[in-house]
């Protein structure tokens, strides 16, 4: 099987020296091993996305020495397949809609229990399940919040599911049922504003794209347990895994994307070239 992998970076800011690292290591892995390397632009979230950042993504890509076929996947032009899945699922029964606010999950989550501190999952607090007995998939697809009912969902897939992480050696990553459920829960997978979530459009832009490796930041790694969870809800292959080490300035602190002096178009203004990028990502 050709190695298909891809950069999917978001235009609402200035790529960094984390996301020159990210798509470098992709290229050349796709490279090395006679691949592909695709690009993606994510900009489902059309309330961030900006033209001007797309531009900038293109140029500065191209100044670091990556190519990629054209026309390249915007998720923007997607959203009746982001639908099309997410009526599979409302009709399987596997969604509910929520209404809560992040301060009605929060209140729920604080109010006395056993102890210990709040239960944190890729995408924050894990969801208390207040809204779950709306579920009610009879009526048409609403246009809401759609969560998915983890333990509804897992009911249909096997006792254990896990996807092969490449990096490090790692091996196989098994995801049980009772880690899913304690440590994911009932993620959202829609959103008013954006018509799908970045776990539901990543899952099958993956999955159109032939991806046979996703190279991404470790920061991605819990995300991937929902992301292998989706997979066989919809039956798409799962890819394998490399989730690489994150780029962190002098003070180990994460690059963030809004950190202006890291944006790799100050360093071009600055006068460096694309092998002084590729030496402080180390690579
Ligand atoms: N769009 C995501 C980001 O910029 C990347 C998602 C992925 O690689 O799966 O963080
Ligand atoms: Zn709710």
């Amino acid at each position: 099987m050709t190695f298909i992998t891809r950069f999917a970076p978001s235009p609402t800011g200035p790529l960094h020296l984390g996301h020159a690292y990210s798509a470098l290591l992709a290229h050349d892995m796709a490279l090395a091993k006679g691949g592909v390397f695709l690009l993606r632009i994510e900009d489902i979230d059309q309330s961030r996305a900006r033209p001007e950042w797309e531009r900038q993504i293109y140029d500065d890509l191209a100044w670091l020495g990556l190519r990629w076929p054209t026309p390249v996947l915007r998720q923007s032009e997607r959203l009746p397949t982001y639908r099309a899945a997410l009526g599979t699922l409302w009709q399987s029964g596997l969604l509910y809609p929520c209404t809560c606010s992040r301060r009605d999950i929060a209140q729920a989550v604080e109010a006395p229990q056993e102890g210990g501190p709040p239960p944190f999952g890729p995408d924050g607090l894990i969801y208390p399940g207040t809204c779950r007995s709306k579920l009610d998939s009879t009526q048409p697809l609403p246009d809401t919040v759609l969560r998915l009912n983890m333990a509804r969902a897992l009911e249909s897939l096997p006792d254990v599911l896990g996807f092969e992480e490449a990096a490090h050696g790692a091996g196989t990553i098994t995801l049980p049922h009772d880690m899913l459920l304690a440590e994911v829960g009932d993620v959202v997978l829609a959103r008013q504003d954006m018509g799908a979530s970045y776990h539901l459009s990543v899952v099958l832009d993956d999955a159109d794209q032939h991806i046979t490796d996703v190279v991404r930041g470790e920061d991605l790694f819990t995300a991937t347990y929902i992301h292998v969870v989706l997979q066989r809800l919809l039956g798409l292959p799962t890819p394998r895994y490399h989730h690489h080490k994150l780029i962190r300035d002098a003070a180990g602190k994460r690059l963030a994307k809004r950190d202006d002096a890291r944006a790799i178009a100050t360093y071009r203004a600055e006068g460096k070239t694309p092998d002084d990028i590729r030496s402080l990502v180390g690579l």
